[in-house]
């Protein structure tokens, strides 16, 4: 799983903060003076045994207002704000060079040119969509219904790199090691067919949620009004229903998570006797899955509802869903009436952001959805010397080796699941800055004019790239995400790490930065992805990630009770009075968290070599690494927004993350925390898992 949740922002990952271009912000990059935590962020009056994330970020919080085109500003946007400048630059830089064309360099200048006129997009208004909306309009049974839900089959959900468990399509495929077979490439099927965030979104009572679901009704029929349609309230009504019937049959993001419930290979003939309703031969045939043999379905009820509710549902209704979602994905390259409404819902209403960010922000977002890894080339070259690849690669080496002297020093685990446990350190790939090798993009064409287009030819070129690896050879090098990303991941089917150049930068990681600042703030980020090869998640694959239980009985009943443990601890959080965090559902993240920072901080003090560490800005050594970690955690959320994250990202909110230092026995020593304070647990009631 990736390290930090990623705010979706109309479709797009999230973009530039300021409106200057690109050019004139990178001349304005001052080099960073200070080299450690942030000291004026600090709120020194907050007792940091009562709230940890105040202590280290109250300043900031006090002095910070979200912009009017953010819904959230952390650590984390900051430097998505740096990756993105510099990106933006290496893009303009790339769109003044005229390379020849077929080029990776001209498709990056052409896409991002297309995405800017919008004169050519206002004056083609709503043509490109037109040949679409009338194939959907000739369908004249369920069998031509089938073929083209088939044909809208993209691969669009990644369970266990990215948490995408659904997609607005009705399912999605994730082409990636067999759970089985992890040597070859499977196909994953998952469930789809919503257009809001999640499926609480239209079964949940409270009133907040049944206002997003009416507005959602509006927001449907007026971009069917816009697309040409009539009667598009009634039709709108129609859609909404048919979404919550779906919604009914989606397993939770908590049942989701279970892989143990997703291992679960059907043939395709299984389809038909498994889940009624759908053509399905003439489904796959519409994907180009025909001559595919066998399938992993993630969530089997939800496969058999929602093929059930193709064959009771008029098919008029059914083409209206396809027209609305077709709509709906490519309004951020249609006209402005599209976009503006589309912002209007997913930005204003669900977010609650006031205003989109410039275009020329949401192009350079465009760029590195379609073209991300031949821009990330680029960005590698520029941004990630050999030096501080090397220095990183020594903190992972040292954390791994903290991870070894723990799993050897638990009293808890079996001897032969502790062998196991070493066994997946030794095979682990750890990717640090960039990946070995880069994707081919000479299949995907790009048209200096057409945006629209090149959408279109993207999400086509991902599908068929999938597709064509079916059953080949895995490549357990292979990254799943761009180093211009400011995050991190664990690939459980590969035994892999990614640890992309954009989140190796301070305040993260700065090589001038004292081993206490680096250790608390990125050595927590490696602690955290090692530490996932090892949770409920991790337990399930062996050192070939193949799926088998390597642990003793005894072992995960020690596992259990003791992450039920932190459960229990975060259920008591409540941002808001009507909603807590779902401490199952974060389970896995949380525990992540705190085996992360507990193995940050043995590497750190290994790394100190019997030396005490300098004193700085007043703080002690220990002092500064709790410091570091808490201002990881630094940000400020509209409320639309944390609502959603809370209801539909495994991640909890930075203020609680941040708080988890209440679970580890150093801090209670650095910052002298007694009984009575907030955070304050007695020992026997602190979750110490690894
Ligand atoms: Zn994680």
């Amino acid at each position: 799983m990736k390290f930090a949740a990623k705010t979706k922002l109309i479709a797009f990952v999230c973009v530039l903060l300021v409106a200057f271009t690109a050019a004139a912000v990178l001349a304005q990059e001052a080099p960073t003076e200070h080299h450690g935590i942030n000291a004026a962020n600090l709120d020194r009056s907050v007792k940091p045994g009562d709230d940890f994330f105040e202590f280290a970020n109250g300043e900031w919080l006090k002095r910070t207002e979200i912009p009017p085109d953010r819904s959230v500003l952390s650590t984390f946007s900051f430097l998505e704000n740096l990756s993105n400048k510099r990106t933006a630059a290496l893009i303009e830089e790339d769109a003044k060079g005229n390379s020849p064309s077929g080029t990776s360099a001209r498709k990056i200048a052409d896409l991002y040119n297309s995405y800017m006129d919008e004169a050519a997009i206002e004056a083609r208004g709503a043509t490109p969509l037109r040949p679409h909306l009338e194939s959907i309009a000739a369908i004249k049974d369920k069998r031509e219904l089938a073929h083209a839900l088939g044909e809208s089959l993209r691969a669009d959900v990644d369970a266990l790199n990215n948490a995408v468990f659904h997609t607005a399509n009705l399912f999605g495929l994730w082409v990636a090691p067999d759970f089985d077979d992890p040597d070859h490439y499977a196909a994953y099927l998952m469930q789809g067919g919503l257009g809001l965030p999640d499926r609480e979104y239209y079964v949940s009572k409270k009133d907040r949620m049944r206002d997003i679901c009416t507005r959602y009704r509006t927001h449907v029929s007026a971009m069917l009004k816009l697309a040409g349609f009539t009667d598009t309230d009634v039709r709108a009504a129609h859609i909404v229903e048919l979404e919550h019937e779906i919604a009914e049959k989606h397993l939770s993001l908590a049942e989701s998570e279970d892989i143990h419930k997703a291992n679960n290979h059907w043939t395709a003939a299984d389809f038909t006797a498994k889940a009624p309703g759908l053509d399905w031969p003439e489904f796959f045939r519409g994907a180009g899955l025909s001559k595919q043999k066998s399938f992993i379905v993630w969530q089997p009820s939800a496969f058999a509802g929602e093929s059930a509710l193709v064959a009771s549902t008029p098919l008029d209704v059914w083409k209206d869903w396809l027209a609305f979602h077709l709509v709906e994905h490519y309004a951020a390259v249609l006209p402005k009436v599209f976009a503006d409404e589309y912002f209007d819902f997913m930005g204003r209403t669900l977010t609650g952001v006031q205003q989109q960010r410039p275009r020329w922000q949401r192009g350079v977002a465009t760029v590195n959805s379609l073209l991300g890894d031949a821009v990330g080339e680029i960005y590698a070259q520029r941004y990630f010397p050999p030096d501080a690849k090397a220095e990183a690669q020594a903190m992972v080496a040292n954390i791994i080796a903290a991870f070894r002297r723990r799993i050897e020093a638990l009293s808890w685990m079996n001897p032969s699941t502790k062998a196991e446990a070493q066994a997946k350190l030794s095979s682990l790939y750890v990717g640090i800055g960039y990946p070995e090798t880069w994707r081919d993009y000479s299949q995907y064409e790009v048209k200096p004019d057409d945006i629209f287009g090149n959408f279109w030819r993207g999400s086509l070129f991902d599908y068929h790239h999938d597709v064509a690896r079916l059953g080949a050879k895995v490549d357990r090098r292979e990254w799943s995400m761009e180093p211009q990303t400011v995050n991190a991941v664990n690939l459980p089917l590969q035994n892999a790490l990614n640890f992309p150049a954009a989140i190796l930068q301070p305040p993260f990681f700065d090589p001038n930065a004292p081993a206490a600042v680096n250790y608390g703030a990125i050595g927590a980020v490696i602690g955290h992805e090692i530490s996932h090869t090892f949770d409920t998640e991790g337990a399930a694959f062996d050192a070939q990630s193949r799926v088998r239980n390597w642990w003793t009985p005894a072992d995960l009943a020690h596992f259990d009770a003791a992450t039920a443990k932190l459960a229990e601890q975060y259920d008591t959080y409540r941002p808001f009075p009507d909603l807590s965090v779902n401490g199952k559902q974060t389970l896995a993240e949380n525990v992540a968290d705190v085996a992360g920072i507990s193995a940050a901080y043995d590497g750190y003090r290994a790394s100190l070599d019997g030396k005490a560490a300098p004193v700085k800005d007043g703080f002690t050594g220990d002092q500064q690494f709790f410091i570091a970690f808490g201002q990881n955690w630094q940000s400020k959320s509209r409320e639309a927004a944390q609502r959603q994250q809370v209801m539909t990202d495994m991640h909890s909110p930075g203020r609680y993350r941040a708080a988890t230092v209440r679970n580890i026995d150093p801090w209670y020593n650095a910052f002298d925390v007694k009984a009575g304070e907030k955070l304050y647990l007695l020992p026997e009631e602190r979750v110490q898992i690894w």
